[in-house]
């Protein structure tokens, strides 16, 4: 199995549904370790990708990404420049009428590691990236060897981002708005991180 252009769009048409359903708990879990702005952010980054998909020519995953990616760049908040600097390396490595394993694993990874840079932020420090960082590595592994069914893939990376995301209820924020509230955000699971699991749940119906 790989994914071409309409994969693609299926995969964020998914995301976006499944933001949808989750909008008011992610705006619920900022609000308790932020601002409470984080449902709000996502909400008009995801309406613009949303309308700029309607009638842009995508010939390949990245093209998808791409539309995608502008969409979070113009959005205010943290989460809306990281999100689009994420796709925008996703989009990068996925310059191709379909993609694999190899190359989904390369633009995690790379999307990955430009957030960290950009933002500072280690896994442990409940970000986004404590979701991003296990799901980059389980395409990673699934991708040294033989090349492995992409299916079987994104579900690991799923899981992987959902126990990444799980994990930072425990954890004491060092990075953004959580990290001045300290312990009253104790408990509370990362907003991006969640979303992070979202996104890559929506990669595997
Ligand atoms: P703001 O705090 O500016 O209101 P948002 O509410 O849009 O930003 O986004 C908050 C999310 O941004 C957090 O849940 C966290 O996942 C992520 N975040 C904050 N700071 C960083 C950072 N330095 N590196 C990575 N992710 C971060
Ligand atoms: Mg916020
Ligand atoms: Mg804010």
């Amino acid at each position: 199995m790989s994914m071409n252009a309409s994969d693609a769009r299926r995969w964020m048409e998914r995301f976006f549904a499944a933001f949808d359903r989750e909008q008011q708990a992610l705006t619920d879990l900022d609000r308790r370790s932020g601002d409470g702005d984080f449902g709000a952010n996502l909400r008009s980054a995801l309406n613009r990708a949303r309308t700029a998909l309607a009638t842009a020519d995508t010939a390949t995953p990245g093209d998808v990404f791409d539309v995608v990616s502008t969409a979070f760049l113009n959005t205010g908040g943290t989460s809306g420049p990281l999100f689009g600097m994420w796709f925008r390396h996703l989009a990068k490595a996925t310059r191709a009428e379909t993609v694999g394993v190899a190359e989904l694993a390369r633009g995690f990874a790379d999307a990955t590691a430009t957030v960290q840079r950009l933002g500072g932020a280690k896994p442990g420090d409940k970000t986004m990236v404590d979701a991003m960082v296990p799901a980059a590595e389980a395409l990673t592994a699934a991708s040294v060897g033989a090349p492995g069914d992409l299916r079987e893939a994104l579900t690991a990376a799923a899981a992987a981002a959902r126990s990444g995301a799980d994990a930072t209820a425990d954890l004491l924020a060092r990075r953004g708005r959580a990290s001045y509230v300290g312990e009253v955000a104790r408990g509370v699971l990362d907003p991006g991180a969640v979303t992070v699991a979202l996104l890559t749940e929506a990669a595997c119906p």
